[in-house]
């Protein structure tokens, strides 16, 4: 099958059977989203769900991280994986936030990814889901998802995922399309047995069209 007709079928796909496909971390505005995508770094959005509602109830906006510590931040964040960097992280990028960029948080990728604890998955979440930006951040779903139903051709690292499906999918799909491989990865498409029998990509799916019996 053909690169273009594989992507048209599973973008196809997506856009008739998940029309509305969001991030699961619960925020209300871009310094709150910074915040969980920071902590959901090796770690569950539901995990994250559970400890951000007191987080932003004590740290309402930057300025007020800003002036708080690593060990008072770790407190209410020690059950997320690598809690003391995420804290230090936390702190850091409020400051950043306030000294650099005037407390509003960037939209440009770069500066993004000069803030502490954000790497460029972050970044392109943010550009993506803050900004409409048509940045795809690639998580180890996404990496796998690609791989698997052959929108990658068996891609070594994440940043070869993203330029090559940033490259084949329209850029005013590119927000959802992220949402879509995450989700499929997440719940159907899973790390140890994908669910085939039940997902509806099978007619373009690499892995699924290579393995049958
Ligand atoms: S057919 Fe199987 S391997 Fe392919 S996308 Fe669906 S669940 Fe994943």
């Amino acid at each position: 099958m053909r690169k273009e007709e594989r992507y048209k079928g599973v973008l196809n796909w997506f856009n008739e059977n998940v029309p509305v496909a969001e991030t699961e971390l619960h925020y209300d505005n871009p310094y709150q989203l910074l915040i969980a995508v920071i902590l959901s770094a090796q770690c569950t959005d539901k995990r994250v769900n559970m400890i951000t509602p007191a987080l932003f109830e004590d740290f309402p906006t930057a300025e007020v991280m800003a002036a708080s510590t690593p060990e008072v931040i770790f407190e209410y964040i020690r059950s997320v994986s690598y809690p003391n960097n995420k804290a230090k992280h936390l702190v850091g990028m409020a400051r950043m936030l306030i000294s650099d960029f005037g407390g509003v948080v960037p939209s440009d990728i770069d500066e993004l990814q000069k803030l502490p604890g954000v790497g460029r998955k972050t970044a392109n979440v943010i550009a993506s889901v803050v900004y409409n930006k048509p940045a795809m951040a690639v998580d180890t779903h996404v990496f796998r998802v690609a791989n698997r139903i052959g929108l990658t051709n068996n891609s070594k690292t994440p940043l070869e995922t993203e330029k090559e499906l940033v490259k084949h999918i329209p850029e005013k799909m590119i927000p959802i399309a992220h949402h879509w491989l995450i989700l499929h990865g997440r719940y159907t498409c899973i790390a140890r047995k994908p669910k085939c029998e039940a997902c509806g990509l099978k007619p373009w799916c690499k892995h699924f069209l290579t393995t049958k019996t």
